[in-house]
């Protein structure tokens, strides 16, 4: 199947093809068509499918038919067409330059507006005078700039949620709540995301009219090519074992997940000082310093960035060929997130897990939500020697605050009640 036979001007086939897209991915197969026939859709498609264009071609052909005369005069102060929602500030740069990247060569060029936290809000009050066609925004910022009067969401057509489960679940809850209630009710929707838990599927549909379901999940042609493996290492020999094997492998460049910023910091000063160029990411750092830490590897200026969860969701390194998780992921759609930054675009990627004695249970755990039927390998030179505290360690001791989905049974309880009143 080709561009143009999804229906988009030529001149969008052309931004495509342009962009080095010969043809369309699965999802984009599948939402563009939906999308222009002015349906909600709920689109779970694995990591690396092409979902920013899914909805970024799509968005941009409406902004183009908007753009028509007597559609034009509809562009007004503060108004704004489509509102793009993400969960993290890299992502509303990412999913902005990809959309600024598309429209380039269109006439008129639609406005497009990246707006997020973590900067001066001044700038983007500017930006969005005279009104524009796409904001781009992470949901607390947005809502600033509403307060401030820059922007007016009451004409919004289309609404996109980029990574919709993040945004749906608890973190985001008030403020998603809080766009919901500014928007019309008469408009489009479309959500996106790897994984849709079913608490967060049923809040979708809630939020959905009748919408096109899309499905690019693991049918084998479609997969991403990303070869996993777990190694049991012993907690304190992690940053050890991780510099022997970007060292020993030869790993261009690697993305190593943690549990905490402190973590981060630590782990990433370790690196520096074996003489890998390592650097942290994570929430606490300045907005100009993570800009600069993403840029510089995706760039190639460094080869081993440490970040917490920060970077799990949507973040698009070209040919990253390792991700590591020195930590485990809370839960098994953190997994998929994390290790979905490789193997993107049909390229192959590696995943690897390092497994200790307190976190095996929890491995267990994601390893089964995932159909993993994964061997517990060890490593020459760093064979595990500890021992879990407790043989059915629950207890996530990587900071993450403990194993979701398991909690204390009854028993447990009463066993910790009798153990305090020292029966
Ligand atoms: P995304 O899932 O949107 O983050 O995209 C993952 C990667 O796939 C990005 O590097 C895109 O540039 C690339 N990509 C998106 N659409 C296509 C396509 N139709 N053909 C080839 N590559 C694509």
């Amino acid at each position: 199947m080709s561009f143009s036979q999804l229906g988009l001007s030529s001149s969008l086939c052309a931004a495509a093809q342009a962009a080095g897209f010969a043809a369309p991915t699965p999802v984009q197969q599948d939402a563009v068509i939906a999308v222009l026939q002015g349906r909600d859709v709920l689109v779970r498609a694995q990591t690396g499918s092409g979902k920013t264009a899914a909805f970024g071609l799509p968005l941009l052909e409406q902004a183009l038919q908007r753009a028509l005369p007597q559609e034009a005069a509809r562009r007004t102060p503060r108004r704004v067409q489509a509102l793009v929602l993400v969960p993290t500030r890299e992502l509303a740069v990412q999913v902005g330059d990809v959309l600024r990247g598309l429209a380039a060569g269109l006439s008129p060029v639609p406005k497009i507006s990246v707006v997020f936290g973590g900067v001066s809000i001044n700038p983007q009050m500017m930006g969005l005078r005279g009104g524009t066609d796409i904001v781009v925004a992470t949901p607390g910022r947005l809502l600033d700039l509403v307060e401030h009067n820059a922007l007016h969401l009451g004409d919004v057509r289309t609404l996109v949620l980029d990574e919709a489960d993040r945004l749906l679940d608890q973190g985001f809850g008030e403020e998603l709540a809080r766009v919901n209630a500014l928007l019309p009710a008469q408009r489009q929707s479309l959500f996106f995301s790897a994984t849709f838990g079913p608490q967060v599927s049923a809040l979708a549909h809630n939020l959905l009219r009748d919408p096109v379901r899309v499905e690019v999940q693991d049918a084998p042609d479609t997969r991403p090519d990303i070869a996993q493996s777990a190694i049991a290492v012993d907690t304190r020999a992690r940053t050890q074992l991780l510099r022997h094997l970007i060292q020993h492998y030869g790993w261009s460049r690697t993305l190593v997940f943690v549990a905490t910023k402190y973590a981060a910091e630590i782990v990433a000063d370790k690196l520096r000082k074996a003489g890998l160029d390592a650097e942290p990411l994570h929430g606490q750092l300045s907005q100009g310093k993570r800009s600069q830490v993403l840029d510089d590897f995706k760039a190639s200026r460094i080869s081993v960035v440490v970040a917490t969860d920060l970077a799990a969701r949507g973040i698009d390194v070209v040919e990253l060929p390792v991700v590591v998780n020195y930590d485990l992921p809370r839960s098994a759609d953190d997994y998929t997130h994390r290790i979905g930054r490789t193997g993107r675009a049909g390229q192959a990627g590696l995943a690897v897990s390092f497994v200790t004695a307190e976190t095996e249970a929890h491995w267990r755990l994601i390893a089964k939500r995932q159909g993993l039927d994964l061997v517990l390998e060890a490593v020459e030179g760093f064979e595990p020697t500890e021992v879990a505290a407790s043989p059915h360690a629950l207890v996530d001791h990587s900071g993450t605050g403990g194993v979701k989905g398991k909690r204390p049974s009854k028993k447990d309880k009463l066993r910790a009640a009798a153990a305090k009143s020292g029966a």
